[in-house]
């Protein structure tokens, strides 16, 4: 099964516009739900071997519109992972603390420890996203988070992190559906907000942001993953996989036992 192309050379262009955000890869629901299952098995496995290793980090990113499935995505692919290794940080308005220091300040603070998958619902992409399209600082200043979002990154990357982004692409029309169900499901209604309607009312603005974080930001060390996801089994599907091969290509290894065990007998 070849799966929707997620990655691109950096440099390349990334037109947003040019997925098809409703794509089966090709595939069926069930089929995609049975790779699911096993993708999870193989991320508890991998995970429990990263957090005994203890020595590297694996941080995934999670940005996208208002509904586009990060919460969603996010309780997918933590099925998986093992319990002590799991941190899940989502970011909101800035705290005035927060704020009284660099956009980095509060991010770089949950960035996960040795042996642990530190999870971002929403990010420091943030800050070249709402704050752009509000234009909650000068253009100068949110123009050079560009540079000091790659420079961070590099930073985590040397320091023995691997760094996942996935952008949850979905259309408009998407967004709509999802809204609308929010407000139609009393289950859900408590995740609408009156101002999810005058955001996308800024649909435009935030995709060219979008487009210009993917495309400023598509390092080698930190590529974009664009996750096509007006359906959410795709998405799972798209997510879960990726998790689940950078952990193996990671290969994670339980350290070396104690020497002299030979022989040692518990009483
Ligand atoms: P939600 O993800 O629905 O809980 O909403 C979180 C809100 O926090 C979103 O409206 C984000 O745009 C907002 N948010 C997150 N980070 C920032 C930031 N750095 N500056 C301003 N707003 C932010
Ligand atoms: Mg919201």
């Amino acid at each position: 099964m070849k799966l929707q192309n997620t990655t691109f050379k950096p440099g390349s262009k990334i037109r947003l516009k040019d997925f098809d955000t409703r794509t089966t890869s090709g595939t069926t629901k069930e089929k995609a739900l049975a790779i699911c299952e096993k993708n999870t098995t193989a991320i508890d496995e991998l995970s429990y071997r990263l957090y005994a290793e203890n020595t590297r980090a694996l941080l995934l990113v999670f940005q996208g519109m208002d509904t586009a499935g990060k919460d969603g995505a996010i309780r997918h692919v933590m099925q998986g992972v093992d319990a002590q290794a799991a941190e899940v940080h989502p970011f909101k308005k800035p705290s005035s603390l927060e704020l009284d220091h660099d956009f980095l300040w509060r991010i770089h603070q949950k960035v996960p420890a040795r042996g642990n998958i530190g999870i971002f619902n929403r990010s420091h992409y943030e800050d070249v996203l709402v704050v752009r399209v509000h234009n909650l600082v000068p253009r100068k200043e949110w123009n050079s988070r560009y540079d000091r979002i790659n420079d961070f990154e590099k930073l985590l990357t040397d320091s023995g992190i691997t760094i996942l982004k996935f952008f949850l692409h979905i259309s408009k029309e998407e967004q709509r559906e999802r809204l609308q169900s929010r407000l139609d499901n009393p289950n859900k209604r408590w995740k609408f907000s009156k101002a999810d309607v005058a955001e996308r009312k800024l649909w435009d603005d935030y995709q060219r942001a979008y487009t210009d974080a993917v495309n400023k930001c598509n390092t080698t060390q930190a590529p974009w993953h664009i996750v096509c996801a007006d359906r959410k089994w795709h998405r799972n599907l798209i997510v879960s996989s990726t998790v689940r091969h950078t952990l193996e290509k990671m290969n994670p290894q339980y350290p070396s036992a104690e020497k002299d065990l030979e022989g040692v007998i518990v009483e």
